[in-house]
């Protein structure tokens, strides 16, 4: 097992499956355009191969499928039908929903329960301004048949000062209502955001804001969550619960143990970090040939972690797989 000075290892793996995406969110990519696959893309089997060699090399427990958008990826079913069979303790999705519908039957064949499905709007026409892609309606209507099929629903939502911040509270409400979990994610300084810091400010909605806010219609408290978790959790006590995931306000470097693959092959152990290491040569080779330089890359991305708190990153979330 590989771990740093400050005790923290790798458990938690997110396979960013394509970097292609249906949206093109104001606060992920700056000009509107939306990402397609990259042409180096690895293939489903190549990047089963990497999270089997994780789960061993890095002792990772837990998978979370992402990009990109996961659910516009032909590679998919073939990925999601691989990884179910391997010695994990969970696998989860993350997904801006738009084709939950129609993948619900595959993620329910394959016994995955656990979704969280980003929205940041339930106003129609600010959902086209912020997401610039898909539309409000299917994302709902493959919320209530996912709920209904008996999934476990987080809703992720970015809230930004002056675009959505209005819809803290209807969103809570309607999570509330649903038994849906909502997860708040402070805005991060990555991709233009870690060069425009006056546009990042002018949109951050933080933590005390947030509680503020909800504090005028709810009565809170603070709920437990696991040592390792990036969110803080509340429970509205008889109602339900909430999360922030408050990465510049409560810092949470020193519990992570996130490592990331991206759909090219490139491991990140810090959101926060440009150091980025290939493992796609390695997946080629045989176990015995691939493990040595396999575990000196995961020491490297364990040293990439920052100490304390989250600085920012260049490299844009769709492309680490958020
Ligand atoms: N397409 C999927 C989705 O929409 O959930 C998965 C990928 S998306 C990059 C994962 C999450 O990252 C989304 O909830 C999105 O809102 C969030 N995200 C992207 N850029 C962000 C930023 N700069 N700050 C905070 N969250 C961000």
């Amino acid at each position: 097992m590989i771990v740093d000075r400050q005790g923290r290892r790798f458990r938690n793996l997110r396979v960013s499956l394509t970097a292609a995406c249906n949206y093109a969110c104001t606060y992920c990519v700056p000009n509107g355009k939306r990402l397609v696959a990259a042409q180096d893309e690895l293939s489903a089997d190549a990047l089963v191969r990497g999270v089997a060699y994780l789960i061993e090399a890095a002792g990772i427990e837990r998978l979370r499928i992402t990009g990109g958008e996961p659910l516009i990826s032909p590679k998919f079913d073939d990925f999601l039908s691989q990884v179910a069979r391997l010695d994990l303790d969970d696998i989860s999705l993350t997904s801006n929903g738009q084709l939950l519908s129609r993948k619900l039957p595959v993620l329910l064949d394959n016994g995955l329960r656990r979704l969280n499905v980003s929205l940041d709007t339930l106003d129609a026409e600010r959902f086209r301004g912020i997401a610039r892609g898909g539309d409000l309606a299917t994302v709902l209507r493959g919320l209530d048949e996912a709920a209904a099929a008996g999934m476990k629903i987080k809703v992720n939502m970015v809230p930004l000062h002056g675009h959505n911040h209005d819809q803290v509270l209807p969103l809570l409400d309607y999570c509330l209502e649903r038994g849906f979990e909502l997860r708040f994610i402070e805005l991060m300084r990555m991709g233009h955001l870690a060069r425009d810091a006056n546009g990042f400010q002018q949109q951050f909605f933080g933590l005390d804001d947030l509680l503020a806010l909800i504090a005028e219609r709810h009565t809170y408290v603070q709920a437990s969550a696991p040592l390792d978790a990036t969110a803080q959790r509340y429970e509205i006590p008889g109602r339900g619960f909430f999360g922030v995931i408050a990465n510049e306000s409560v810092p949470f470097c020193r519990t992570c143990s996130r490592l990331r693959l991206s759909s090219t092959g490139w491991l990140h152990g810090c959101l926060s970090s440009s150091n980025r290491h290939y493992i796609g040569d390695l997946l080629d080779k045989p176990r015995h040939e691939a493990f040595p330089a396999l575990q000196r890359l995961l020491v490297r991305a364990l040293g990439d972690k920052q100490e304390v708190a989250f600085s920012g990153g260049a490299t844009i979330m769709k492309i680490i797989g958020g």
